[in-house]
């Protein structure tokens, strides 16, 4: 009796602990941080962090086996699991409509398809973004003309949006970097104002929401993916929401060979082009498992995240991405962070990664300046885009291309954690912050 009265004054004394550490602002203990750093020979942090991936169990196995069973392996059936998971993820999302694709990638290029964007048109692009972004446009001939980033969230800088808009730009394609939303209300009112569609790359954003409700719902059409390191994972996959109902039905028929959903026959999908992007049975099957469980993921990832910030607010030289104030759900999909070596003696972001390693804490240092690679900037010597634009729109293009001073200086600052490190319980955030408080007063060694 007496153990279980202390054991329960215990566990509310944590309970006020942790309530308070929520509402006023979590202190890192003193002597954790003053222990030598791992690279110095001290111990660990962290002996593992946060989950392995992906997180699965009988679900995943029964569903699959079912699937197996039943002989239906591809969508093109009665009652089939990839129907169902669309109606799943449109409620998940609160979309109208929901289209399950092979791939993120195609279901942005399904999107670019269905509004027909092709040579002689301009598509607006974050340069803060995963390569397929940019690869969708170019596939279709059309110009990636890049908007420089908003270096306190890591987002497209709507501020920058108008100046970058021509006669020929025919969609806007923001990215909802790292899972948190971009300024949806301004790039909104730009695209109203302009009236060009703006597409979002939602590729990282699963249940992310703006003003309570859903990304990918503001534009035109959202683009998710379900590619093994996202929130939501069926190995590859993707899917379209959208609550316009004549762009959903294109887009089923671009992905569908220009087919209709009720019809086999060519063209009744109202579009001229088409692919085969459809999605087999077995990854709607996974998709429906790993559906169940992203509600709960996605705000145990919120809740470390937010108490992750303000732990590392309080270091210097650490500067967590700003989220938007309409921001009410981050995915979270990357906890984005800049690191300022000046507050950490001078140590190379490389080697502050190093020492956090030793801790047993991985950080990425995230995307390189995609728009000076070859692979992009060459696109002005490639022949089809010269016949198509002309060398002059071409020298421009490469020119307004490397213009993106503030990105240029965040893909040198930015740090990543993957969503895995947010799975964890909330003592692996402490952790977290303990390990980099004892590399910044240890700094000037390390260095
Ligand atoms: C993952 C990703 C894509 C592409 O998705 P895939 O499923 O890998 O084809 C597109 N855009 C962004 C921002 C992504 O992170």
């Amino acid at each position: 009796m007496e153990k279980k009265t202390s054991r329960r004054r215990f566990i509310s004394s944590l309970g006020l602990a942790g309530a308070g550490a929520v509402a006023g602002v979590p202190v890192l203990m003193r002597s954790t941080a003053n222990a030598t750093p791992a690279i110095l020979g001290g111990s660990k942090a962290m002996p593992a962090i946060g989950t392995s991936w992906p997180i699965f169990g009988q679900l995943e196995e029964t569903g699959l086996m079912n699937v197996v069973k039943s002989g239906v392996w591809g969508r093109l059936a009665d009652n089939t699991r990839t129907a169902a998971f669309e109606k799943a993820y449109a409620a998940a999302t609160g979309a109208k409509n929901a289209l399950a694709v092979s791939s993120g990638t195609n279901a942005l290029f399904a999107m670019l398809g269905a509004l027909d964007i092709g040579p002689g048109d301009e598509v607006i692009l974050p340069p803060y973004t995963f390569i397929a972004t940019y690869n969708v446009i170019v596939l279709n001939y059309a110009l990636p003309v890049f908007v420089d980033t908003d270096i306190e969230s890591f987002q497209i800088d709507a501020r920058k949006i108008e100046a970058a808009i021509t006669p020929a730009t025919k969609a806007l394609l923001p990215v909802h970097i790292g899972g948190s939303p971009f300024d949806i209300d301004a790039v909104l009112q730009i695209s109203k104002k302009h009236n060009i569609p703006m597409l979002e790359d939602a590729c990282q954003a699963h249940l992310a929401e703006w003003k309570g409700k859903g990304v990918g719902n503001w534009g035109l059409g959202g683009a998710f993916s379900f590619q093994a390191t996202k929130n939501l994972n069926s190995g590859e996959g993707g899917a379209i929401i959208s609550n316009d109902e004549t762009f959903y039905q294109k887009c089923y028929s671009f992905h569908h060979q220009g087919q209709s959903a009720n019809s086999a026959g060519l063209g009744t999908g109202s579009g001229t082009r088409g692919s085969n992007l459809r999605i087999s049975e077995f990854q709607s099957s996974i998709l429906l498992s790993q559906l169940s469980r992203l509600k709960q993921q996605t705000e145990t990832r919120n809740a470390n995240a937010a108490y992750l910030t303000q732990l590392l607010s309080q270091i210097p030289g650490i500067i967590p991405a700003k989220l938007y104030p309409g921001t009410t759900r981050s995915a979270y999909h990357l906890y984005m962070f800049r690191y300022d070596s000046k507050a950490f003696a001078g140590m190379s972001r490389e080697k502050f990664v190093d020492a956090l390693a030793a801790e047993g804490v991985f950080a990425s240092t995230g995307y390189g300046m995609i728009n000076k690679e070859d692979y992009v900037t060459g696109l002005a010597k490639n022949p089809h885009y010269l016949k198509i634009y002309g060398e002059k729109r071409m020298q421009q293009w490469l020119d307004q291309t490397l213009q993106t001073p503030v990105n240029d200086r965040l893909t040198t600052e930015a740090l990543w954690f993957t969503q895995t490190m947010l799975l964890g319980p909330r003592s692996d955030m402490d952790k977290i912050a303990q390990a980099i408080r004892k590399i910044h007063n240890h700094a000037k060694k390390i260095a």
